[in-house]
């Protein structure tokens, strides 16, 4: 095998007076007659490039190899402005890779001009623009801190199924047809939530996983049916166990892609002072000046109710509380110990408390997790209050309670969004800037024109009709 002699731009300043190969984009180009210059692009930088006539033919954002002599560019010629500015490549022959049409959309700002339908639309081609690669490079520089921080605390990365059974988890599912039993479903993921306790039922002890989400939500401006979370797990724990290894963890990760940090330790406040102070469970708590120097300010609340009476607007919430109670974060949680004989009994529900612990940051929620309830009277008696039969609950959570009479530990966990807080971190306000292809805001994918219809036979095969609309 004989390897690519490809240089990449960036290092371009350490060749002067050698032969090279480069490969990229032709960013712009200057036809002067018989000189042509180009700016040349690739991940690692820019360089000035000087060619002769012929090359006028090459369109800007073409695909090219270069092949020419680096050299030092004399003292008055030198570019401050860019890491190559003290080189330029004189070249001697070039092959066009993949030729580029005209584009139809401009790439070399910052994107906050143009709308963003046509901007998803050609997704590819706006993630060429330096915001975007900024953006989505530091993303994986900080799932990456995050990985290596949680494997430094003996966390296991463990992955889920995608094809679950529908879950409790406060929305709708999507649904994805059962072609071996016509007539069934499977529900993707709301979030692992139930995998993730089988694992500690499992004796796993630490797990964790950059785990895609579905939720089949009413879209808003800023809310998506996808979204990532870094999903863990912890046995033998309670509630300050795991909020102080989640801190560390992301005070580690926010500090390693170059993040502010407001506090080094963060406030914990309960549900009732928030509401109280700021008259809301998120809360900002930056200064003005701090908001312009993008820093993140971290807070916990805890100590929410558990349960609230059902949002008869809100589809899952009536399905999920048939009593008209429905709990307010997750079923699988444990209430606060004091509370437990409330929960077993079904009395003071309303007062009863869970042992929830929401992630605030800059007026967002930056994650939530909990205790679970290990023992399965406790996560009956959730179901009970609900309003589930003893049937009921069995066909809903029988598999988990199940689970739980074999020697489950106690356990907590929590999921940090991802997505939002990369959005946090690269100064962005939209969150589909943290995401490299997201959703328009009326639910289509990005370049790829989905939801679009299947074919007839399609259907058939997955025992289908679709009726007419009304
Ligand atoms: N499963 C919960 C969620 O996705 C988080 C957790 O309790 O760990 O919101």
């Amino acid at each position: 095998m004989k390897k690519t002699d490809r240089l990449l731009i960036g290092e371009t300043p350490k060749h002067v007076d050698k032969e090279v190969v480069l490969k990229g984009w032709v960013a712009t180009k200057r036809d002067h007659g018989k000189l042509t210059f180009i700016d040349l692009r690739d991940r690692t930088g820019i360089i000035q490039c000087v060619g002769f006539g012929k090359m006028g033919e090459l369109t800007t954002e073409s695909v090219v190899e270069l092949h020419g002599l680096v050299k030092a560019r004399p003292e008055r010629m030198i570019n401050p402005n860019i890491p190559t500015g003290t080189v330029e490549l004189s070249v001697n022959d070039y092959t066009i890779l993949n030729k580029a049409e005209e584009l139809p959309i401009q790439i070399d700002t910052d994107g906050h001009e143009m709308s963003e339908e046509v901007r998803l639309k050609y997704r590819y081609l706006d993630l060429r623009r330096d915001r975007m690669q900024k953006v989505i490079r530091m993303r994986s520089q900080y799932s990456n801190a995050i990985r290596s921080a949680l494997l430094g605390q003996e966390f296991i990365e463990i992955e889920t199924p995608m094809l679950i059974k529908s879950t409790m988890e406060g929305a709708r599912d999507f649904l994805v047809p059962s072609r071996f039993q016509p007539g069934k479903f499977y529900a993707l993921p709301q979030s692992p939530q139930q995998y993730k306790q089988l694992l500690m039922t499992a004796g796993f002890e630490k797990y964790f996983q950059f785990a895609h989400c579905l939720r089949d939500e009413d879209l808003r401006a800023d809310r998506g049916f996808e979204h990532t979370q870094v999903d863990l797990e912890m046995s033998f724990v309670n509630r300050d166990d795991v909020m102080q290894t989640v801190e560390d963890v992301v005070k580690t990760a926010v500090k390693a892609v170059g993040g502010k940090l407001k506090a080094d330790t963060f406030p914990v406040i309960t549900y009732d002072e928030a509401m109280k102070k700021y008259g809301a469970d998120k809360f900002d708590l930056r200064t003005d000046k701090e908001k312009e120097e993008n820093v993140l300010a971290f807070a916990w609340v805890v100590n929410f109710p558990f349960f609230k009476k059902v949002d008869q607007k809100d589809a899952a919430e009536k399905r999920d509380g048939k009593s008209g109670w429905t709990f307010t974060h997750n079923p699988f949680s444990m209430p606060i110990p004091e509370h437990i004989d409330w929960l077993l009994e079904g009395k003071n529900i309303e007062q009863i408390t869970t042992t929830q612990y929401d992630l605030v940051c800059n007026g967002f929620e930056a994650g939530g997790g909990s205790i679970r309830a290990h023992r399965p009277d406790l996560l009956k008696a959730t179901y009970k209050i609900m309003g589930y039969s003893e049937e009921e609950t069995e066909q809903s959570v029988g598999h988990m309670l199940e689970a739980f009479s074999y020697g489950t530990p106690p356990h907590g966990g929590i999921a940090l969004g991802l997505d939002r807080l990369v959005m946090l971190l690269g100064g962005e306000t939209s969150l589909k800037e943290a995401i490299a292809f997201p959703m328009t805001s009326t639910g289509r994918t990005a370049v790829m024109d989905a939801p679009s219809a299947v074919s007839e036979e399609q259907l058939k095969e997955l025992g289908l009709q679709v009726a007419p609309k009304k």
